[in-house]
């Protein structure tokens, strides 16, 4: 436990855009709350020692056998630690670390898709894009597919997403379809979560998973806008599921401890690709057993590469670097095929969801020839915020759902691939080029039609 009680000593708030620019990534956790994996099963014993040490359970992860508690104040949580390592009773326990959206917005402004067709309309380079309008001729998507979106939530009001919001068949529709306060108060489903029928917040711990931010509204619109519906724009998917997960607050900040309820509720439900545009450096074991769990019910897990503009063979961020087989780690092209740069050498004033001059300037999209996995447009990419709005956004954020929806467009279109098919056919059908070659584990950017194409 030496890399959790170093952590620990550096319990700093800091965002994963800053990480660039640390020699040590700071790494933000929680000073009063654990995660705990018990090996014993005997609650009497698990209580007792609860009780011993001051402490109480917020919630019980019992699919992983993980508990969250919340430690008294007055203790120092390193000492906690090293009792429950010694104690015999716990596979591990861990501080709760915070984790933020890999997000660094433009103004809002009218652009266009050019990384859904790219014609060189803004000044990039014709055909710098992933072929969507050629892969809509083979399919534009099916409402059977479901994808979860691990974000800040999603305006499922928006007029260009509503139609296409997973809905629970199991928990009685609410009286007002934008309303999660007129639910009927019952679990009707019996999963533990009372009226969960348009996703769940696993932040506050209620079924409003409306987006107070508006970084998984903009993610959600390049899934799943709906298409053809004479509206706003499509995303890449013109029928789908998305299903809101909220597990990052109104800034874009979020737990480990949230986040792992939010895959394994999302694992439950029969989500076949989530999409996680987020992370930190924090290596947390409870998030990639959640990643693993994921894995172990057939769930693609497509996540962020991070923009700090560092490799992240060197300087890893989870959990896109985890060493679990379904994860695709994501990195962000620009509209001339190029790894997106931001700030001065990248073009506009770019700053994080937390913006503060510190923040400024930042360096590009992550990369990594063994942890990141392709390519695909980040950099202002226009989409779905809330209260039916537009806007450009730029980061791996957005590169990260473009692969989320070619998944689930090809899911559309072929049965009875298994998550680890749908991977293999993703980065053998990327467009190679010479800008990401020795970057990617592909060597390039994602092709939509290529991945529908894909004929073995
Ligand atoms: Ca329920």
């Amino acid at each position: 436990m030496r890399r959790t009680l170093y952590y620990i000593g550096l319990a700093v708030a800091v965002m994963f855009l800053s990480t660039g620019f640390q020699k040590q990534p700071h790494i933000d956790v929680k000073n009063d709350e654990l995660l705990v994996k018990f090996t014993e099963k005997d609650a009497f014993t698990i209580s007792s020692f609860l009780t011993r040490y001051d402490m109480q359970v917020i919630q019980s992860i019992d699919k992983l056998n993980i508990k969250h508690i919340r430690v008294n104040s007055g203790q120092d949580l390193a000492t906690i630690i090293t009792e429950l390592n010694k104690s015999g009773l716990v596979q591990y326990a861990e501080p709760v670390y915070m984790y933020s959206a890999t997000i660094t917005p433009n103004d809002p402004k009218l652009g266009n898709q050019w990384g859904f067709l790219n014609t060189g309309q803004d000044g990039g380079t014709a055909g710098a894009d992933v072929r969507a309008t050629q892969a809509w001729e083979i399919s534009t998507g099916d409402r059977n597919v479901i994808v979860g979106i691990v974000d800040t939530g999603i305006d499922y009001t928006h007029q260009d997403l509503a139609e296409n919001i997973f809905v629970n068949p199991g928990e009685d529709a609410w009286a007002d379809p934008n309303n999660p306060a007129t639910g009927n108060g019952i679990d009707d489903d019996g999963n533990g979560y009372i009226d969960d029928w348009k996703g769940w917040n696993f932040k506050d711990g209620t079924n409003n998973a409306l987006d107070d931010n508006m970084h998984g509204t903009h993610c959600a619109g390049i899934i799943g806008a709906a298409g053809n519906n004479a509206t706003g724009i499509a995303g890449l998917n013109w029928q789908v599921q998305m299903m809101p997960l909220k597990f990052l607050d109104d800034m874009g900040f979020g737990s480990s401890a949230d986040a792992v309820a939010a895959i394994i509720y999302a694992a439950d439900m029969g989500v076949q690709v989530l999409s996680n545009s987020w992370g930190g450096s924090g290596f947390s074991e409870a998030l990639r057993d959640a990643v693993q769990y994921a894995m172990d019910h057939d769930v693609l897990f497509v996540a962020a590469a991070g923009n700090n503009g560092v490799d992240t063979d060197v300087s890893p961020e989870y959990p896109a670097c985890y060493d679990v087989d379904n994860i695709i780690s994501v990195a962000a092209s620009d509209h001339n095929d190029t790894r997106a740069l931001w700030g001065s050498g990248g073009g506009g004033d770019n700053c994080g969801i937390v913006c503060s001059s510190a923040y400024a300037a930042l360096p590009g999209s992550n990369y990594g020839a063994i942890t990141v996995d392709l390519a695909a447009p980040g950099k202002e990419i226009f989409s779905t915020i809330p209260g039916n709005q537009y806007a450009n956004m730029t980061g791996t954020s957005m590169s990260t759902p473009f692969v989320a929806g070619a998944a689930a467009l090809l899911l559309s279109n072929k049965t009875g691939l298994s998550v680890l098919d749908v991977k293999n056919r993703i980065l053998s059908t990327v467009d190679k080029l010479n800008t990401f070659d020795g970057i990617t584990v592909s060597g390039g950017r994602l092709n939509v039609a290529a991945l529908l194409e894909f004929d073995e």
